[in-house]
């Protein structure tokens, strides 16, 4: 086991930068999830990590050795970090076994060995008994749980993900979320696993590096990420915050300001540090607002989305028609398109000023 120092890593594709100036620290036995839209760059930092792909400018240091930067590149086969891809291709013609310990037999491991290596490594992902049966008589999840043994027979100090349940049907990924949690657990090996899907990032992860168009927008736990966005970016990713424009009116006073939105006064947290202002930005989700017969901001229904036990309703203010908001309203009540009614804003975060 190991932990991963990503320090200042830049990548470019001749003038296209896939990663400009990356740093994470991750420790021994971390689960980190890399999270961020299709192109953000999460599969270069892989293949970096890796040594796949060589980087520009930066190092990579495993288990405190140096990989890649300065003078080191060291070659994928000798960095022990195990893959697991997206598109797990076993060998259809191999059984499981022999799919699991095709890497000892190239290495030449001894049959013994590499009998009781295979037995371990399906131990570890639940495949007990599971050598001789053939890929195609496995469900998806438990061909998904093979290509992981596979990576695990090798002994890597470090385990990455890419995008491993894209593929997979959403009853098959919660539970195969369960049984990562539960590999995690039981190996405490540190793991670095690639998503574009927050919710997946959320319940997996210690922590969550957020990547936008490159760039680390934030390294934090999930509750801080969802609580304290760093930036708007963040802000929208992370359970779909809205982004609403803001007045301070009086800076932080024991993590919360004063504060106009669309016309509403409100009390919302903010960093230590925020000075009154009339171009801030707020966070408010679903849960943050409250339909009031009076006071808030006026909205108009846009669309009413039934979601059993209640409804998603996407409205806008009625002052401001460019700016969507949505909520969810629990039945009975009802709001159907064009209906007006009144929003108050209960708490919400004040997004910091970028720097710089
Ligand atoms: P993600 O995994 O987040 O979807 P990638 O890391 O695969 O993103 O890609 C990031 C960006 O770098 C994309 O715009 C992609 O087109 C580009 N890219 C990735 N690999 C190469 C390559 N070998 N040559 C040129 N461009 C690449
Ligand atoms: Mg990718």
């Amino acid at each position: 086991m190991a932990g991963l120092k990503i320090n200042n890593v830049t990548k470019h594709f001749s003038d296209f930068a896939a990663l400009s100036d990356v740093t994470l620290d991750i420790a021994d036995g971390e689960f980190v999830a890399v999270l961020g839209p299709s192109g953000c760059g999460k599969t270069t930092l892989l293949r970096l990590v890796a040594g796949f792909e060589q980087l520009d400018k930066g190092e990579i240091v495993i288990g405190g050795k140096m990989m890649s930067g300065g003078r080191a590149n060291v070659p994928p086969e000798n960095r022990k970090v195990g893959i697991v891809f997206q598109n797990y291709a076993l060998w259809p013609h191999m059984n499981v076994a022999e799919n699991v310990g095709y890497s000892l037999k190239v290495a030449k491991v001894d049959r013994a060995t590499r009998e009781k290596r295979i037995e371990e490594a399906l131990a570890l992902v639940n495949l007990q008994g599971f050598g001789e049966r053939r890929p195609a008589n496995l469900s998806g999840g438990q061909r998904q749980r093979v290509a992981l043994a596979r990576c695990l027979v090798a002994a890597p100090s470090l385990v990455l993900f890419d995008e491993p349940l894209a593929n997979l049907d959403v009853h098959l990924r919660a539970s195969m979320e369960d049984e990562f949690a539960a590999f995690h657990k039981r190996t405490g090996t540190t793991i670095i696993y690639i998503t574009h899907d927050q919710a997946e990032a959320m319940a997996l992860a210690d922590r969550i590096a957020v990547l936008d168009h490159g760039r680390l927008a934030q390294f934090a736990t999930p509750r801080t990420l969802y609580e304290e966005p760093a930036n708007e970016m963040v802000a929208s990713f992370i359970a779909q915050g809205m982004v609403l424009p803001a007045e301070i009116l009086s800076g932080a006073r024991e993590g919360f300001c004063q504060v106009r939105i669309l016309g509403q006064e409100a009390v919302l947290r903010c960093r230590p540090d925020e000075i009154a202002r009339n171009d801030a930005k707020v966070c408010v989700r679903a849960d943050d607002l409250d339909v009031v017969e009076t006071g808030g901001i006026a909205i108009r229904v846009k669309r009413s989305i039934y979601r059993g036990g209640g409804s998603r309703i996407e409205a806008f203010p009625v002052e401001r028609p460019d700016i969507d908001l949505h909520f969810d309203l629990p039945d009975p009540a009802r709001l159907e398109e064009g209906a007006e009614t009144r929003l108050a804003i209960r708490t919400g975060w004040v997004i910091p000023q970028a720097e710089g």
